[in-house]
């Protein structure tokens, strides 16, 4: 059935710039949750979309998780996607990235999910930020902010926006050593994050499987049984694990570096 509603004084534009709207303008919690309400115009607007098809066909889990968690509010469906189709490998330690890292909306692997060295996975309130790294919450209410079950922000992001306003690295470390309850505060942050024990961390991240634009394939990852049976191998005999055994164990490689590996 054809809509019967217009879209009012969208009307006028051609369906070329309505699509760039939807999906590289507005943010996909609004385009989701809002525009799609608005009548059947709108609805037929949004499913025509190329982008959100593609979305919705091989990144659902991650669409669902970003709207969930009301990250989706900081990101377009152009976003997602050069994400889903763009380079497949963890921002950080350049092995495949499957989990979707949602604050940052970039990919991560399992290993860095469970214990990335820069501290950059690690969530932090708005109060704890404002209190540990003496910026003011109007700094911080343009960073992602994700509900997980609490509000909480990117320990990198906001680290990095009292960098900026400070001036520099060391600014930065000199305002925070200049008064001792701030400093107290930023150490014990520090002191109290386990990355291994960090539910948290588990609770931002969704499967994005890669697209390959080239063969129009869906790569999500192929996890090698060999490298996992040397870690039940070493449980059976004396339950002593090497990290860079389950390191592997838990790497996900992209069909075309598998080979690479064996
Ligand atoms: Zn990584
Ligand atoms: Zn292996």
């Amino acid at each position: 059935m054809d809509p019967v509603a217009s879209l009012g004084k969208l009307d006028i534009l051609p369906i070329e710039l309505l699509d760039i709207i939807v999906s590289q303008c507005c943010d996909i919690q609004t385009v989701v949750t809002s525009l799609s309400l608005v009548n059947r115009c709108a609805r037929v607007i949004l499913h025509s979309s190329f982008i959100y098809q593609r979305l919705r066909c091989h990144a659902d889990r991650a669409l669902v998780a970003m709207l969930r968690t009301k990250v989706a509010s900081y990101f377009t469906l152009a976003d997602v996607d050069s994400i889903l189709c763009g380079d497949p490998y963890c921002t950080r330690s350049g092995d495949f990235g499957p989990p979707l890292w949602l604050p940052e909306c970039c990919r991560c692997c399992m290993s860095c999910l469970r214990g990335a060295p820069d501290l950059s996975g690690l969530p932090i309130s708005r109060h704890a930020a404002t209190k540990a790294l003496g910026i003011s919450k109007s700094a911080l209410a343009r960073l992602p902010t994700y509900e997980s079950p609490y509000p909480c922000l990117s320990f990198r992001h906001a680290r990095a926006a009292a960098v900026k306003i400070a001036g520099g690295e060391a600014q930065f470390m000199a305002r925070i050593s200049v008064s001792p309850w701030r400093q107290a505060a930023y150490d014990a942050f520090i002191a109290q994050t386990r990355p291994w024990d960090n539910v948290a961390r588990y609770m931002v991240a969704a499967p994005l499987p890669y697209f390959d634009k080239r063969f129009g394939k869906v790569d999500r990852g192929i996890h090698c049984l060999g490298c996992q049976r040397v870690v039940v191998a070493a449980s059976m005999v004396n339950c002593v694990y090497h990290r860079e055994d389950i390191r592997r164990r838990d790497t996900v490689y992209v069909a075309r570096d598998f080979i690479h590996h064996i």
